[in-house]
């Protein structure tokens, strides 16, 4: 375990591909998932003479990132040269950018309200990727030359929980403005994580960096196991390498790739092919234009003018799709409460089990269903089960609240007769739990309410039905 007297630091580098349509120097499609090697060219395979040209799209979204993050975008960066040799990498260099990246500075908000500052955000080209297997390495050089941004926090983070936190509120940001899928599972948001560890008031202490996290999973775990590998050899009297280590998922353990190298060993050079950026006062309004509300300025809204709860305002800001739905079905005249209700559980809930599934109803449709159903669920026509049915073939198939609440006949019964003898069946088949509700349990109650749920295919009144179980086991008593 981490002693008392060690402070851990991390800093974080975020590689996030942008959402553009082609390669950042080249006219390839930025696309993944096609047949290895489909997306190469001349260019982005490195052959002699072929030139880069800068893709406007991806500057327009870099620029776009600095915005969301606060940061100060530089009126001239630069290209460079960073040289290293390995199989994925055709030209012997990436293209990146070193003394002059496109933006300084910058913060990522956390929920408790606490920034993390960031050191800057550049554009750089992705590299190919080598396929290890059977003795054999095989490379596809579809990746190379894919936009990416590197976004580099300041060593402000000090727990694994929040160097988590740190990466999905960076990548809810960035999925907000558009500017990256940030998709993990598919390599569009790969982090490299710096872990050093000292005693409070010393110097900082050795730093490891890990390399290519590709999970939130990953981070999580690879810190966590830095952590303790570092804290026991400091416990120990020993001294932490500098290195560069990767993490092994399966043993749950990093391991040592190589040396830490530093600047010197890239032989860093301006690119001569790529004149500098001058930043463009018409692209930075453009840009500032199409950024959304970002999530932490919702979330402050929907607290202190729609009355949300914290947490409610917090699930439903973490994606940015809920959250247009949401301001719709609030635009339309649905309660906000309500409305947050039914979009963070049913149809979060509907979406994540469905990935693949196409969408039915455009967003504004949705919204306005969504409204119709509290409404039917407030004057008392449809019960909240029976809502929940409507609203999950709603999903699926579209439709009108109200119709399909008459085509599935599924209507609220308030009627006392009807009700009643649903209850009377239920109260036979479970005398048990009347017995219990008689002895002082009152949640006892909740399993025979279940069964008149059941028994009416979600029509019953809930409340209805409480109220006259609750008589009914008192007649009988
Ligand atoms: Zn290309
Ligand atoms: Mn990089």
């Amino acid at each position: 375990m981490i002693g008392p007297k060690l402070e851990a630091i991390i800093g974080i580098e975020v590689h996030a591909q942008l959402a553009t349509a082609t390669k950042l120097f080249c006219a390839c499609p930025n696309r993944f998932g096609c047949a290895p090697n489909a997306n190469t060219c001349e260019v982005c395979t490195g052959q002699p003479g072929a030139l880069p040209v800068l893709n406007e799209g991806a500057l327009a979204l870099a620029v776009r990132a600095g915005l969301a993050l606060e940061a100060e975008l530089q009126p001239l960066s630069r290209f460079d040269r960073k040289h290293y040799f390995y199989s994925d990498l055709p030209k012997g260099y990436q293209i990146t950018q070193w003394d002059r990246p496109l933006a300084r500075g910058g913060r990522v908000e956390l929920g408790s309200g606490e920034s993390i500052g960031l050191e800057r955000i550049h554009l750089e080209e992705d590299a190919g990727k080598a396929l290890h297997g059977d003795g054999e390495t095989l490379v596809d050089l579809g990746r190379a030359g894919v936009p990416l941004i590197e976004v580099v926090s300041r060593p402000e983070l000090t727990s694994a929980r929040e160097a988590c936190e740190y990466v999905e509120r960076l990548r809810e940001i960035l999925r907000y403005g558009r500017i990256s899928s940030g998709d993990m599972e598919k390599g569009a948001l790969r982090c490299d994580v710096n872990v050093s560890m000292h005693h409070p008031g010393a110097p900082l202490g050795t730093r490891v960096e890990l390399k290519n996290l590709n999970s939130l999973r990953h981070v999580r775990e690879a810190i966590d196991f830095e952590l303790e590998r570092q804290s026991s050899l400091l416990t120990g009297g020993q001294t932490v390498e500098q290195e560069t280590r990767s993490y092994d998922p399966v043993a749950g353990a990093t391991r040592r790739m190589r040396g830490k190298e530093d600047g010197a060993d890239y032989r860093y050079f301006p690119d001569p092919d790529l004149p500098p950026i001058a930043l463009d006062t018409g692209l930075l309004q453009r840009e500032a234009a199409a950024l959304p509300d970002l999530p932490a300025a919702r979330r402050e809204r929907y607290i202190s003018e729609l009355g949300l709860s914290d947490y409610d305002a917090d699930v439903l800001t973490r994606n940015r799709e809920l959250c247009d739905l949401f301001e719709d079905a609030v635009r339309l005249g649905g309660d906000p409460k309500r409305a947050a209700n039914w979009i963070t559980n049913d149809v979060a809930a509907a979406r994540a089990g469905e990935k693949s599934a196409p969408e039915v109803l455009e967003r504004e449709e949705l919204a306005g269903a969504l409204v119709e159903l509290i409404e039917l669920v407030e004057d008392g026509t449809a019960s909240t089960p029976a809502a929940r049915t409507i609203l999950a073939r709603l999903l699926r198939r579209g439709g009108r609240p109200r119709a399909l609440l008459e085509s599935l006949s599924l209507e609220q019964v308030s009627d006392e007769t009807d009700l009643g003898a649903w209850c009377r069946a239920a109260l036979a088949q479970d005398p048990d739990a009347a017995a219990a509700v008689r002895a002082g349990n009152d949640k006892a109650i909740g399993a025979l309410i279940g069964a008149v749920m059941r028994a009416s295919s979600g029509r019953a009144d809930p409340g209805g039905v409480r109220r006259l179980l609750t008589s009914l086991i008192t007649e009988q008593a």
